[in-house]
Order: structure tokens, then sequence, then C-alpha cells
């Protein structure tokens, strides 16, 4: 028998140590993130939760390897890999691969169809167009839009966009979804519908999920919850049977 150790439920998808970012230099040096250590699991649903404007996009951001830190920050690792060491090819490659990061804008591809723009990650990663495009439209069927797979994005509603959006980051099966406010602009119906392939992703032991909102319709789909104020996470709580959301964690502006 191969010595292969065991998988451990909570393997870790993201780990940060003392990190720190600031924008701007001189007298207009704001500090953002203030020593900011978390664990993001997998097998868990996180949700990043705080007012506005105290860092939580910032921080989502950096675990998606899309912006850096202050120098003297301390460790952001995503599946044991140091974002911090890598090259910005290796940078570029492990994105691709690893992390599928949905923005707040959406950040669709106006020229392209639907199915043209879901089948970007796989068409990066060398896949056929024929291959792209199939698993393409199946995801889009996932997120209830088989019947727009032909619309280009002006044509389609701001929460129709959104999932487009969140159907081009689930396409390639990255081990970790990012999702800045993913039920925003969606209704009851289709906001449920999102959520629960969230947690078919996270219920696989080795793929996480990590989230921003202000939707209190679904804290219940969150295995965890950090709270975030004026740049630093202020608290944890995991959420069990026996462990509930408190209250005042409820609620968010
Ligand atoms: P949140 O997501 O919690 O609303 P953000 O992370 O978007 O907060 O922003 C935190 C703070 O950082 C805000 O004061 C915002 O204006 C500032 N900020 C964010 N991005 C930049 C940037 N690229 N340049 C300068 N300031 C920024």
């Amino acid at each position: 028998m191969p010595d292969t150790p065991a998988k451990t439920p909570h393997a870790l998808a993201a780990r940060l140590r003392n990190v720190n970012k600031s924008f701007g230099d001189g007298g207009s040096r704001l500090q953002v993130l203030k020593s900011i250590d978390l664990d993001v699991r997998c097998g868990d649903i996180t949700m990043l939760v705080g007012p506005s404007g105290c860092g939580k996009t910032t921080l989502l951001s950096i675990i998606a390897g899309t912006l850096g830190v202050d120098p003297g920050s301390g460790e952001v690792k995503v599946f044991d890999q140091d974002l911090l060491k890598m090259s910005s090819r290796q940078n570029t490659k492990f994105r691709s691969t690893s992390i599928g990061f949905i923005f707040q804008a959406f950040n669709l591809i106006p020229t392209l169809t639907c199915t043209e723009n879901v089948s970007v990650p796989l068409l990066i990663q060398g896949k056929s167009t024929r291959h792209a495009e199939k698993r393409a439209r199946e995801v889009l069927d996932q997120v209830g839009l088989g019947d727009r797979m032909k619309h280009r994005p002006t044509q389609l509603s701001g929460g129709q966009q959104q999932r487009v959006a969140i159907a081009r980051a689930l396409v390639h099966e990255p081990r970790l979804i990012i999702c800045d406010e993913p039920t925003a602009a969606l209704d009851a119906k289709n906001g449920t519908l999102v959520m629960e392939l969230f947690e078919k992703v996270a219920r696989s032991p080795d793929r996480a999920v990590l989230i921003v909102t202000h939707d209190n319709r679904i804290f219940s789909h969150a295995d965890r919850i950090a709270a975030m104020d004026d740049g630093k996470i202020v608290e944890v709580h995991d959420v069990t049977g026996t462990n509930p959301l408190p209250e005042h964690l409820r609620h968010h502006e």
C-alpha cells in the first residue's frame, strides 16, 4: 500500500498571516488591511462580512492573487502555495487553474456570447473550443441560463450577467471559488440556485468557497463567518447545529 496520508476534512484552502495592505503614499497613505490572520478551510463556505469600506474586497483580491501586499507582511498561502513568492507567470498559471474569482463588476467580455464568455477559462487552459463550449453550455444550464447561451452580456439583466460570471468561475472546476456579493443582483430563487451550486463545491473535502456578502438571506449557507471592521478581522464564528449564527452577525449594512 502506498503511504499516502488520509485527507483531513479541514485542509486549508487559504492561510493568511500578518497581512498588511496600504494604498497611496506619503500623507495620503491609507492602511486598509491591518495584520490580518485568516484560515479558509476546505469543505467550507466561508463568508466575510463587515461595514462598507472595511477592506473586504481588498482582502478577497489578495487571496485571489490579483493584488499584492505591503512589504513585511507574513504569508498568503493558497493550497500551500505561497502567493508572495510566485513569479507573475506562476501566479497567472496558478490562478487560471486553482481559483475562480467572480468580480463585483462581473467583467464579462461584451463582444462575446454567454457560451463564449464562460468558455474563456478552459480556452486559457488549452482546451479545444468544442470541448470548452460543450462544458460552458452545461454550466450555463446549471445556473438557469440554458435559454441565453447565444446572447451577449448587454442583452441580459444584471442578475443574468451575474449568473454568467458565476458560470465562468465554476466552468474549470477550480478548487477555490472567491466571490464578491454573489447574490446582490439575484432574486430569491436564483440566489438559492447559486448558493446550492456553491454548496456542491464546498461539499468536496479539497475545495472551498469564500464569499463577501451583505445578504442575510444567504447566511444560513455559511459554515464559517469572519467579521471585519476597520481593516481587521474582529471575529470568526464557526456555524454548527449547536453553535448557530449569533444575532449581532446577522445584520450588516
Ligand atoms: P469593502 O469591500 O469592505 O467595502 P474595500 O476593500 O473595497 O472595502 O476598500 C477598503 C478601503 O480601501 C476603502 O477606503 C477604499 O476606498 C480603499 N481602496 C480600495 N481599493 C483602492 C485602490 N485601488 N486605491 C486606493 N484606495 C483603495
